[in-house]
């Protein structure tokens, strides 16, 4: 008799959630901070989840890795020191690393999480790790943004959702100090979640983002797994510039660089601040 199929669900709301068969469990476990597993899917590949919470699949994680890093470098032109918080299945520290940067440094407070996938989900991080110009910190970003001295051309931040050790991340505190901690012309990204069901997160981060930076906004990114339609990514810039680079200058600059890259390009980066109504409307000030 064939064993009936092995499904994890990702419960988002008391009423919504969405299931995964598993081909296999590579991975179950409990670090200090979170549970964490990961399951081989045979449409999604493996799949990380953190807490229940779907992090990142094989199949789309480009996608999401993609859109959060090379909007900010290529915006930016000249990064050369990057700022990673959590991040630690190191997708977004691969893809900062097929830059030219001197340094990247990646605050992840969960070393747990960056040693299993590590083990069990290497192609996602595909040895950046190991990178010369990998600085791995195992702590909190908000107090590494707060205590370090350090400057960034770029911070991205790349946590899981607003609750338990992650809710720090989405703080008035933890956002003035990236802002203390970027050069002159810097930018910080930050994962803002899917508005079709984390409208308000949209709302606050635009009330506590728009006082500290000069251009403050959204981008969008639709990452299938990512329940809900397409995420919000936050978009805070000291110079108001860096989201009206000529476009033709963007294309080719771009195009210089010849990134071996499955998403984003130059017209992905013009669309991805084409904003909805609904959620423009949700960027206000006052209620
Ligand atoms: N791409 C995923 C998403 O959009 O939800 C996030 C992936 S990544 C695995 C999220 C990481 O944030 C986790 O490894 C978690 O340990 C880390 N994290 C949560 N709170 C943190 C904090 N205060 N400082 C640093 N890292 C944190």
């Amino acid at each position: 008799m064939t064993p009936s199929p092995r499904w994890y669900d990702e419960t988002l709301y008391d009423d919504v959630r969405q299931g995964f068969v598993a081909d296999r469990v590579l991975y179950e476990g409990e670090t200090g901070f979170q549970k964490i597993r990961i399951i081989e899917n045979s449409r999604l590949g493996r799949v990380l989840f953190l807490d229940d919470i779907v992090q990142t699949t094989e199949a789309d994680e480009h996608i999401y890795h993609e859109m959060m890093v090379h909007v900010p470098l290529f915006a930016h032109g000249r990064a050369r020191r990057v700022l990673i918080i959590g991040g630690g299945d190191g997708g977004i520290l691969e893809e900062v690393l097929k830059h030219d940067v001197e340094k990247a440094v990646m605050v992840e407070l969960d070393g747990g999480v960056v040693d299993i996938c590590r083990t069990y989900l290497p192609g996602i991080s595909n040895n950046a790790f190991d990178d010369p110009r990998t600085e791995l910190i195992i702590g909190d970003g908000a107090r590494y943004v707060a205590e370090s001295a350090g400057e960034f051309d770029v911070i991205i931040s790349d946590s899981t959702d607003p609750i338990g050790p992650a809710e720090v991340l989405f703080g008035e505190t933890f956002y003035g100090n990236c802002r203390k901690r970027l050069s002159p012309g810097g930018i910080m990204v930050a994962q803002n979640g899917v508005p079709f069901f984390q409208g308000d997160e949209v709302t606050t981060s635009y009330r506590r983002l728009h006082p500290l930076f000069a251009d403050v906004t959204f981008y969008l990114a639709p990452v299938p797994t990512y329940y809900g339609g397409a995420m919000t990514l936050a978009w805070a810039a000291l110079d108001a510039g860096a989201r009206n680079r000529d476009q033709a200058e963007l294309a080719a600059r771009i195009d210089a660089q010849g990134l071996d890259l499955r998403y984003y390009n130059a017209d992905i980066h013009r669309a991805c601040f084409a904003l909805p109504e609904g959620i423009r409307r949700l960027m206000r000030l006052t209620d």
